[in-house]
């Protein structure tokens, strides 16, 4: 029997409805795949175009990191497939999942494949979708706000500063076979002002000590920043020759941030402040060195 629950999903569908036609964005149509990103954890943090797929979707194929609030969103007799990957652990695997996403499309329905983040980052996007062209379904991308970005800023932490890196890298901490990633470690050390760790909490020692091999700095700033824009997000600020003890206390998903901008978090922990923690306005001490001078 419909409750105030079930009419309450009607009206945000209808809200959405409006709002996407308002706007002229399209409608996931029959037969087609949206391969959709839905932030790093805050529901806030979903496009309006995740949204408006998730309220239509007739399938919904979601992956463990992200927010099942939003799933609250979708119809009552949509179907909810937990495509759900998370190390360690059993998953299916991802020729099952891209096989699945075309049986879906191919009986006709609206297929929505929901994923944590940017499906293009780190995210196995590309995979499912070549998967897609092959099979010759029509789909769409819709971008999501990646943890590396969107979630370090509820750190306080920019990706980028002009004061201290006009570059940051994307690394994935975990490369094939589960081992640290083979990377020209020298090269990233040296041209890579920032680096953007994901899935790293295991390796991140080895890394650590690449990267200290490598030339970089012992004291330069890390952070390890765990449950990004969700209530439980922590953030630890260490440094580089600490960074290995650092992640493996803790919880994960965890993104780990190497480099100068940091040290901006200081004063820029705009989440810290909401519950009372003083922001410095010169977290890079350089109004404080212009004084003494
Ligand atoms: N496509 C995703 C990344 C998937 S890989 C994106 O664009 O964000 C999974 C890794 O992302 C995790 O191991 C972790 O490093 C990072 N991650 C995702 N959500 C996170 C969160 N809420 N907090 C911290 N790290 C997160």
């Amino acid at each position: 029997m419909p409750g105030p629950v079930f009419s309450l999903a009607m009206d945000h569908r209808a809200g959405l409805r409006r709002v996407a036609e308002t706007l002229g964005l399209p409608r996931l149509q029959a037969g087609w795949v949206w391969l959709a990103g839905a932030g790093p954890g805050d529901p806030g943090l979903a496009s309006l175009h995740t949204l408006h797929a998730i309220a239509d979707a007739d399938v919904i194929l979601i992956d463990a990191l992200v927010s099942r609030k939003l799933l609250e969103l979708r119809r009552s007799d949509a179907q909810i497939v937990d495509a759900g990957k998370r190390g360690g652990k059993p998953s299916r695997s991802q020729a099952v999942i891209s096989r699945q996403l075309i049986a879906f499309a191919r009986k006709g329905l609206r297929v929505l494949r929901l994923k944590g983040g940017d499906p293009f980052v780190f995210g196995r996007g590309g995979e499912e979708a070549l998967a897609l062209v092959k099979a010759g379904i029509p789909f769409r991308i819709v971008p999501g706000i990646t943890a590396g970005i969107g979630g370090i800023a509820y750190a306080g932490i920019p990706a980028t500063h002009r004061d201290t890196n006009q570059a940051v890298t994307f690394i994935t901490g975990s490369g094939s076979g589960g081992l640290a990633p083979d990377l020209d470690w020298a090269a990233i050390a040296k041209g890579s002002p920032s680096i953007v760790l994901y899935m790293a909490r295991k390796h991140a020692g080895e890394i650590a000590a690449n990267l200290l091999a490598a030339g970089r700095d012992a004291n330069e700033p890390a952070a390890v920043i765990s449950n990004a824009s969700l209530k439980e997000q922590t953030t630890m600020v260490t440094r580089l020759g600490l960074l290995g003890e650092a992640a493996a206390l803790a919880d994960t998903p965890a993104i780990i941030v190497i480099g100068e901008n940091v040290r901006l978090a200081t004063g820029l922990d705009w989440l810290g402040a909401l519950s009372g923690r003083l922001l410095d306005p010169d977290p890079l001490g350089r109004d404080r060195l212009r004084d003494v001078s």
